[in-house]
């Protein structure tokens, strides 16, 4: 799905990616792991058009995405999930998701799906499809809740819940598990299994749960330094010295 090959990203005289190529596979979940620092974020932020590289390729099922901006990737199915931004934490969780396909993808595909002036319908299709949504989330009670009322672990879901307004292919999650609580963090590894196995979801994932790693993620990728140090399943991974000496050394 996804390849990475020989990736830089500089700040200044700062390596942050210092040739890095990662392969992706389609129907996978793969984990991404390392120190703080190593630089996964970056190389996320890259892939996701976020930032552009300063060298190397990057493509998605054969095409070069190099450098290509977040809503071009949005239409080719390559999404990184975001915080909810704050303007957006007084409208209710419903309508958080009812916003994604206008806000992010634009008048066309808008058009392209609901057909010119029919606000009413549309609006109705984008409820409905919204409810959908929290249902397979588990989160349907909260519908019509503040986005701001929600946990750490429920605002994830609802991120999460964000990638399924529309036809994603690979979703990027950059430390999902980050603040969450267990009981949460299982329902959030959960709703990826099942968007994976019933929706043909791609997923890279950071995370520095190895519970949650080694429970959903093959292969995992260990990167250190803005480099690939090992790649394989997590229990090989853990096992491997030069991870063991990258995450000692710290
Ligand atoms: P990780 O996600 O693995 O913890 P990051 O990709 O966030 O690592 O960061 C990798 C390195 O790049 C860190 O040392 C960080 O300080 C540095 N870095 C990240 N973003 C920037 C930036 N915009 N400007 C300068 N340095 C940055
Ligand atoms: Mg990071």
């Amino acid at each position: 799905m996804i390849r990475v090959e020989n990736l830089h990203k500089h700040f200044g005289g700062f390596h942050a990616v210092d040739g890095a190529s990662i392969e992706i596979a389609t129907g996978s979940i793969t984990g991404l792991i390392g120190p703080n620092g190593a630089g996964k974020s970056t190389l996320f932020n890259v892939i996701a058009g976020v930032l552009p590289p300063t060298s190397g390729k990057v493509t998605m099922a054969g095409e070069d995405i190099t450098g290509l901006p977040p809503h071009d990737l949005f239409h080719k199915g390559l999404l990184r999930t975001f915080q909810i931004a704050h303007e957006f934490s007084s409208m209710t969780v419903r309508e958080n998701l009812m916003m994604v396909p206008a806000g992010q993808s634009g008048e066309t595909l808008w058009n392209a799906w609901f057909g010119r002036g029919r606000v009413a319908d549309e609006e109705k299709a984008l409820a409905a499809k919204a409810d959908e949504v929290l249902d397979f989330l588990t989160i349907d009670h909260l519908a019509d809740e503040r986005a701001g009322n929600l946990s750490g672990g429920q605002k994830k879901l609802l991120e999460l819940g964000r990638t399924m307004m529309v036809d994603a292919k690979v979703v990027f999650l950059d430390e999902v598990g980050a603040g969450v609580n267990r009981t949460l963090l299982n329902t959030i590894g959960d709703a990826i299994v099942r968007l994976n196995r019933e929706r043909g979801y791609t997923f890279c994932v950071i995370e520095h749960d190895m519970d949650f790693i080694g429970r959903l993620c093959d292969p995992v990728i260990v990167m250190a330094e803005g480099k690939v140090l090992a790649q394989g399943k997590a229990d090989e991974i853990m096992q491997n010295e030069a991870v063991i000496e990258a995450y000692l050394g710290t």
